[in-house]
């Protein structure tokens, strides 16, 4: 109810969602009945949750923000929804974000614009900004996003609230649409660091519809929490505090870090060399797959297609001409270009080396520390149209984040304080593969 009223209240001012479930609180009653009858409940049930538009929901439209993907109800529940269905979760919506996961602000969505709940006039990041903002304005208690690049951590930073990226293969990608299938992870947001833990426990796991998925045993992040950080060592890189860092965001992580030290943490300079050529690696390597991706769009299997077209050749150019936006067929052509014969060899081939040393740099700088502290995002969040006409300033954005999914890590987005003009800060603690637990530890010690 309480969540309802939030949703009357802002919804109409930030835009977190594009499709609301009006069954809500018939759900919720449902687990008061439960509660009632003396059944033993999940911590989770009924907790009103929101789902990324990426995620397949089964009877619930998807759309990844698109209007390829417009009128498009699945038959099918993406892997996560089953353990937050029979949880006992509320799914209160799907949540707007750039088309298929593509930006990082939320206004490349062919719905409409979502707005920073802490000013209306700025983005809220993204491209999980439903995500990020329902959570911040109190219009979901918790939400999933997808993060391919940065898009959980950056808009948890730029919304002021928590954000994890889980190592690649924790969380199921089943039914979630691919963008770049080897970098796209699902995670959580939430206010606070325990109930970040909470809903990843619930959502991690192997699963066999994953080819990718990895096989171990997954304790609960929840159970196991722990803000002592005593003895822990954080390795500070010196790249990620370079020019093209704002000064407020360094000097709010540089008092983050101060504090771990003074209750008991060591702190460490390292350096991470590669670092400069992430970016460009990032947008190689995800745009060549998500050209892949992105064929089965076509006007047959899935969603929209063409009124008027005189034939099969010209029904796929029209519907992908106009059933995608600007963003996306940069990327599809950005993707096939690098991929194409006579270049694969300059693009895609040399990302791929390049891939593999950022993920040794990061392996040899985790044999002596046990987090890696960083800026979510070069700058606080920026006002609405500043740089959507700008594709290399958008893509900065990124600077921070794209490296972690580059090397399959995990890492979590807190706030760390303000910037002058009042807006959210975030910091980022980057574990090593499967270290959840040592970096939300870390997060909750410093929370
Ligand atoms: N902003 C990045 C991009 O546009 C990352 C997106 C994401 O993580 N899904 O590709």
């Amino acid at each position: 109810q309480d969540v309802l009223e939030r949703i009357e209240e802002k919804e109409s001012a930030v835009g977190a969602y594009v499709t609301r479930c009006e069954d809500c609180l018939d759900r919720a009653k449902a687990v008061d009945d439960a509660r009632a009858a003396g059944k033993e409940l999940h911590p989770l049930a009924g907790i009103p949750i929101g789902i990324k538009d990426n995620i397949s929901t089964k009877g619930i439209r998807t759309t990844c923000s698109s209007k390829m993907l417009g009128n498009y109800v699945p038959p099918f529940d993406a892997t996560v929804m089953q353990p937050v269905r029979e949880a006992g979760m509320v799914i209160t919506g799907k949540m707007n974000m750039d088309e298929f996961a593509m930006g990082s602000s939320t206004e490349t969505s062919y719905f409409h614009t979502t707005h920073n709940p802490h000013n209306l006039e700025c983005v809220p990041g993204g491209s999980s900004g439903g995500s990020a903002a329902a959570v911040a304005a109190g219009e979901a208690i918790l939400t999933l996003g997808s993060d391919t690049g940065g898009s959980i951590r950056q808009p948890a930073s730029l919304c002021g609230v928590v954000g994890l990226k889980p190592t690649y293969g924790s969380v199921s990608r089943y039914g979630l649409v691919a963008f770049a299938s080897s970098l796209d992870q699902i995670g959580p947001f939430g206010k606070s660091v325990k109930d970040v833990a909470l809903l990843q426990s619930l959502i991690q796991g192997h699963d066999n519809m994953d080819a990718t998925s990895a096989y171990r045993t997954y304790t609960n992040l929840y159970d196991n929490l722990n803000g002592n950080v005593q003895g822990l060592r954080i390795g500070v890189p010196k790249e990620y505090f370079g020019e093209g860092i704002d000064a407020e965001v360094k000097t709010a992580v540089h008092a983050a870090i101060q504090l771990l030290e003074q209750n008991g943490a060591t702190v460490k300079e390292i350096s991470l060399p590669s670092t400069e050529y992430a970016i460009n690696t990032y947008y190689i390597i995800a745009s060549a797959e998500a050209s892949s991706n992105l064929a089965r769009f076509d006007g047959v299997k899935y969603g929209f297609r063409a009124e008027n077209y005189d034939g099969l050749t010209d029904m796929y150019e029209k519907t992908r001409s106009e059933g995608f936006g600007d963003e996306v067929k940069r990327r599809i052509m950005l993707g096939t270009f690098v991929l194409s014969s006579g270049f694969y060899d300059a693009y895609y081939k040399k990302a791929k080396l390049v891939q593999r040393r950022i993920g040794q740099e990061f392996a040899a700088a985790f044999q002596d520390c046990d987090v890696i502290l960083t800026p979510t995002a070069p700058s606080a969040a920026f006002k609405i149209g500043e740089n959507i006409g700008d594709p290399l300033k958008m893509y900065y954005s990124d600077v921070c984040t794209v490296t972690v999914n580059i090397a399959g890590l995990p890492a979590v987005s807190v706030p760390c304080g303000k910037s002058a003009s009042g807006l959210p800060l975030g910091m980022q603690l980057i574990g090593n593969k499967f270290a959840e637990q040592t970096i939300l530890n870390a997060a909750y010690g410093y929370e």
